[in-house]
């Protein structure tokens, strides 16, 4: 029998100096002696990917995405490394692998590259000799014929993204993405005080917190893992405790309570004033803004007076100015009165299963959020969530007040039956 596979990664935070390497090491080294064979996934050090966007945006502000690519590709390439020498110094054979050599192909967008596929024949020799094989994260090689055997990046987080992608393509038996929190809580915990962890959340619940803004998974690593089958394991690197266990949730329609709250900041709202109310104008503004690849979130169109209505949404705050850029013709040329932008909000929500099947959810949020004198900007509802759109200086309130409104720090009842069954 085959010694069963374990996928671990570890954030940024886990890797941050070499202090940090080492006790990863020593983690690694603990799971080996346990008669695992290995895939673990890194991402870059501490702050390094943040560093080296600094770096490019100080030599221009416009940097070239394919160099900006595999420029932050070499964050993880020191990481991988470094933990690969850790193990070494300990004994314990390993060998670091950057994407591209793990397999790892994706599409041709650079800076938010999808995998495409995985062909992890290295790796499997790597392990079969005997080896700890460390990848590299958040990279890959573009398999696109137009721009073949290019490095790219998978986008912020991509490194949950790479472990996800490796254990669905080696079959691993367990799947670990350890950070610096114990798990999903149903807040940001950093924010929130009183935020609960979760022992067990749905993929379904799991992919909206993310889109949401929960930035503790990447969206994608949350789809892969659920058209998968994959359970993700979520847990700290520094400590041992239990971790949260992201996987089909048997238990979803039972639940009748809002699972979590997940905030953004990286919101920035656009109004063009009165715009001309006239077929056509709605597709003159977000065409050319998706032909530069923004994307838009939230729309509000307001009820038109005289022949002109104003015209919200938001777009990533990342995005305002090059959002700006593409827009300031447009309002001239169709005679609106002119572009109105807020870079301070910030987008709060509540995800839950339940949500569609129960009604007063919107009215409690909206409650809580006018008891803490929060103003709402924008308004969004799916199935599963409710958005509100206000003031960035306003979002602790705000998390206090949803948090405590729909008694979040309460368990679910249901959780105690969801927690036992254990990943395999
Ligand atoms: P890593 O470097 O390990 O990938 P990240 O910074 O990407 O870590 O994600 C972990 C962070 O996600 C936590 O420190 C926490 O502040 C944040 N976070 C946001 N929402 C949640 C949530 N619902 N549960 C847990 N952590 C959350
Ligand atoms: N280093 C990358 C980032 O900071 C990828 C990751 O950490 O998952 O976004
Ligand atoms: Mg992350």
């Amino acid at each position: 029998m085959p010694a069963p596979l374990v996928v671990q990664k570890y954030g940024g935070s886990s890797v941050a100096g070499a202090d940090r390497i080492k006790r990863v090491a020593r983690r690694i080294a603990r799971e080996r002696a346990a008669g695992h064979d290995l895939v673990v996934v890194v991402s870059a050090m501490g702050d390094t990917t943040d560093e080296l966007l600094g770096l490019a945006a100080a030599i221009t502000d416009e940097p070239d995405p394919r160099e900006l690519d595999v420029l932050l590709a070499t964050g993880e390439h020191q990481s991988a490394t470094l933990v690969s020498m850790a193990l070494h110094a300990m004994g314990v054979p390993a060998i670091s692998l950057t994407g591209p050599q793990a397999g790892i192909t994706t599409d041709g967008t650079y800076g938010r590259a999808r995998i495409a596929g995985i062909e992890p024949r290295r790796v499997r020799a790597e392990l079969e000799g005997g080896k700890v094989v460390i990848v590299a994260g958040f990279q890959g090689r573009s398999a696109n014929s137009s721009i073949d055997q290019e490095i790219t990046t998978l986008g912020r987080g991509g490194s949950d993204t790479t472990a996800v992608a490796l254990a669905a393509a080696l079959q691993a038996d367990r799947c670990q993405v350890f950070t610096d929190v114990r798990g999903i809580y149903t807040a940001d915990p950093r924010l929130v005080p009183d935020a609960r962890q979760l022992p067990v959340i749905g993929y379904e619940e799991m992919l909206e917190l993310a889109h949401q803004g929960a930035q503790v998974m990447q969206v994608r690593a949350v789809e892969l893992g659920w058209v998968n089958g994959i359970v993700i394991e979520v847990l700290s690197s520094f400590e041992d405790a239990p971790g949260t266990l992201i996987r089909e949730d048997p238990l979803v329609e039972q639940r009748d309570k809002v699972r979590g709250l997940a905030h953004d900041r990286n919101v920035a709202k656009v109004t063009l004033l009165a715009v001309p109310d006239r077929p056509g104008i709605a597709r003159s503004v977000f065409a050319p803004l998706a032909d530069a690849g923004i994307n838009v979130d939230m729309i509000v169109q307001n009820v038109g007076h005289d022949g002109a209505t104003d015209l919200s949404f938001t777009v990533p705050r990342v995005e305002l100015a090059r959002a700006e850029k593409v827009l300031n013709p447009i309002v001239t040329e169709m005679g609106a009165r002119g572009l109105a932008t807020d870079p301070s909000v910030a987008k709060v929500s509540i995800v839950g299963a339940g949500l569609h099947n129960a009604p007063g959810y919107a009215a409690r949020m909206f409650g809580a959020l006018a008891d803490a004198g929060v103003n709402i900007e924008m308004i969004s509802t799916s199935e599963v969530r409710i958005t509100c759109v206000i003031g960035e200086p306003t979002l602790p309130n705000a998390l206090a007040a949803l948090h405590g409104a729909f008694e979040l720090e309460r368990p679910d009842p249901v959780d105690a039956e969801a927690a036992l069954p254990r990943a395999g």
